[in-house]
């Protein structure tokens, strides 16, 4: 992974960039972000910048024989460490398993790695027998690289046992750089946190997200990636996640909520909150996002019919049929309602109920011209 592979985040390659050619790279260091941001990404990209021969002034060189063998997640002084199943076991036991993932690309978040392991529902952690592990290879030195780099994905799965690995992150061994990755840095035991310096990520701009999920998904229809990275809300495993589910499951969710409550059928009303109540929670917030993605483009559409709206032929064909039912009010009754359903849902509300409810709001906002 280059710097130049990433989109997004230019400020902090600059910061990485300019410390590096200064030595002024602190050995211990935490990249920090909130969602998939990018975080992995950059270590990995700062990671070969150090093992590099010849680097330029913004990048490692991509060519030479240490950044091939990162490329290829082959390189003996780049070290990893991450969540695994079992206090038994250690990253070494699950090694063919990430590194198949990340050589795909580094910016899967736990649920998807632990897809990846089919265990989704257990319990992952860094145990104590990962932190021995981890102190014994790096008092080694270096075996092909001036330096050697190890990057710990997601430490705040760090048990108490991460305060053995403390006096490593105070005062790491010669020639180490130790790169924390966190998606939350408060779970991250303070001892640890004070001892790193710190970049944090920012969320990415619809144009990133779409940019990095092309590269990822290069098969994907623009139109799609398009609508799902103005769903992500800057995330690139949450647009990952969205467009596993596929669009068009929340297409014709939507559009079966809307043609159920405009028919008043209350026996598919109740279906549709029943098949929604047994989405993931993550699922559930998506739903409502696009809804309102696609409330909002409705909107606008009405409001100026020349401006292009950015629906695929299916959607664009649904919101014509709409624009003739539904009233600037009452869509906007519906945004309001969703926009707050979107915070219950954040606050583990019965689901059951809430979509019911939000089934028989839209009757309502249909043929109770009284409510809206
Ligand atoms: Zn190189």
């Amino acid at each position: 992974m280059l710097y130049s592979e990433i989109h997004g985040q230019e400020s902090l390659k600059t910061q990485l960039n300019q410390r590096l050619d200064k030595s002024g790279m602190a050995h211990s260091v935490l990249f920090s972000e909130n969602e998939a941001h990018g975080a992995l990404a950059l270590a990995l990209a700062t990671a070969t910048r150090i093992l590099c021969d010849n680097p330029s002034p913004t990048d490692a060189c991509g060519e030479c024989r240490h950044c091939k063998k990162v490329a290829k997640l082959v390189h003996p002084d780049l070290h990893f460490v991450y969540p695994v199943i079992g206090s038994d076991k250690t990253s070494e036991d699950y090694w063919p398993q990430f590194r198949e993932l990340l050589l795909k690309h580094p910016w899967f978040n736990l649920n998807q790695w632990l897809q990846h392991l089919d265990s989704e529902n257990k319990q992952a952690n860094i145990p104590a027998k990962e932190c021995a592990l981890i102190l014994q290879k790096m008092s080694l030195k270096p075996f092909e690289a001036p330096n050697k780099v190890l990057i710990i994905w997601l430490p705040e799965y760090l048990g108490k046992d991460g305060n053995r690995l403390l006096k490593l992150l105070e005062e790491p061994p010669g020639h180490t750089y130790i790169f924390a990755v966190t998606r939350n840095k408060h779970k991250i035991l303070n001892t640890i946190l004070s001892r790193c310096q710190e970049y944090h990520l920012i969320p990415l701009s619809v144009l990133q997200i779409s940019s990095t999920l092309t590269d990822i998904l290069p098969e994907m229809n623009p139109d799609e990636i398009s609508l799902i990275s103005r769903m992500a809300e800057g995330s690139v495993s949450t647009a990952l996640d969205i467009s596993q589910a596929g669009n068009e499951k929340y297409f014709t969710t939507f559009r079966n909520w809307l043609l159920y409550a405009y028919k008043g059928d209350i026996k598919n009303m109740n279906a549709w909150s029943k098949s929604l109540h047994n989405f993931s929670k993550e699922q559930q917030k998506y739903f409502i996002r696009y809804s309102l993605q696609f409330l909002r483009t409705l909107q606008s559409m009405i409001i100026d019919p020349s401006r292009e709206a950015m629906l695929d032929e299916q959607e664009f064909k649904t919101a014509n049929g709409l624009k003739k039912i539904l009233s600037l009010q009452t869509i906007q009754t519906l945004v309001k309602q969703l926009d707050q359903y979107h915070y219950y849902i954040e606050r583990n509300a019965n689901t059951k109920i809430l979509f019911m409810n939000l089934a028989i709001l839209a009757k309502k906002a249909f043929h109770d011209k009284a409510m809206v």
